[in-house]
């Protein structure tokens, strides 16, 4: 029920309690709707439905009862994800179709992370799809044995630099705090940094990328491991192996079974 129409009710409720008040009645003991909907319509028969609709104590409603711990962080992200939506506080709100917000499981164990959207996921609102999006998926499912829909997906910038581009610093800057507001409310035991511009942007570091992967290190307090970005394996499949080891030290760190003799996807 929006507002109004709780605002209604309880102007209605309020309309019929005072009729009864005129018919001589002083107090009333709301022990529950269905005991009021019978007290109302044996002391006053006109009085009905709207009385059993009003029943509850007369509070805001609530959005919804209690929710699990997943629909609270999914909640929560959603209301991030407004706030990036209409968010223009770089120049890259300028171009952009779609703001790209991130997808996946908001009780993911593993969260990857991207720069920055390109042409397609602009255009769908979605990160990684497409043909690396594609790739990077082949590399969750067919490598990982694991679901895309279990981990979750991000960028640092939720809006596309033009011609694909890295992000300019001052547009990390202004964006960043969203990613670590959706980081936050995952709380993912390990993230995985996609590419070059994403490893040294959140490392905060100019150490080439080949040289960051193969090791563990820290965003924020969380075990970061980069690998290269699938736009750059699509382009050197030789490396796929590379980051198909990267990928076997993320489930050994959480503990899940590597799948040893499948190749590199
Ligand atoms: S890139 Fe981030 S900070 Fe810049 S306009 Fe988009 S949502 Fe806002």
């Amino acid at each position: 029920m929006g507002h109004r129409g709780a605002a209604d009710r309880l102007r209605e409720l309020s309309r019929r309690l005072e009729t009864l008040k005129l018919c001589g009645h002083r107090y009333l003991d709301a022990a529950g709707a269905e005991d009021l909907k019978t007290w109302a319509a044996r002391h006053a028969p006109s009085v009905s439905a709207p009385i059993e609709a009003a029943a509850p104590p007369p509070k805001a409603p609530s959005r919804r009862p209690a929710a699990a711990p997943s629909g609270t962080k999914q909640e929560q992200l959603d209301a991030i994800n407004a706030e990036v939506r209409v968010c223009v506080k770089c120049p890259l709100a300028k171009g952009r179709t779609n703001t790209v917000f991130g997808v996946g499981d908001p009780a993911a164990r593993i969260m990857f992370i991207g720069e920055g959207p390109g042409a397609e996921e602009d255009r769908r609102g979605e990160p990684f799809v497409g043909r690396a999006g594609q790739l990077l998926t082949d590399m969750i499912e067919k490598g990982m044995n694991l679901r895309r829909a279990d981990v979750y997906i991000a960028n640092i910038v939720k809006c596309r630099p033009p011609g694909n581009r890295d992000p300019e610093p001052v547009e990390v800057e202004s964006c960043e705090p969203y990613l670590k507001r959706q980081i936050a409310l995952i709380q993912p035991e390990v993230i995985c940094a996609l590419g070059r511009v994403a490893a040294q942007t959140l490392l905060k570091t100019a150490t080439p990328i080949s040289s960051l992967r193969g090791e563990f290190h820290a965003y924020e307090g969380t075990p970061l491991l980069p690998t290269f970005h699938p736009a750059y394996l699509l382009r050197n499949p030789a490396m796929k192996k590379e980051a198909w080891n990267d990928l076997k030290m993320i489930l050994r760190r959480l503990g899940l079974a590597v799948p040893a003799d499948k190749k590199s996807p």
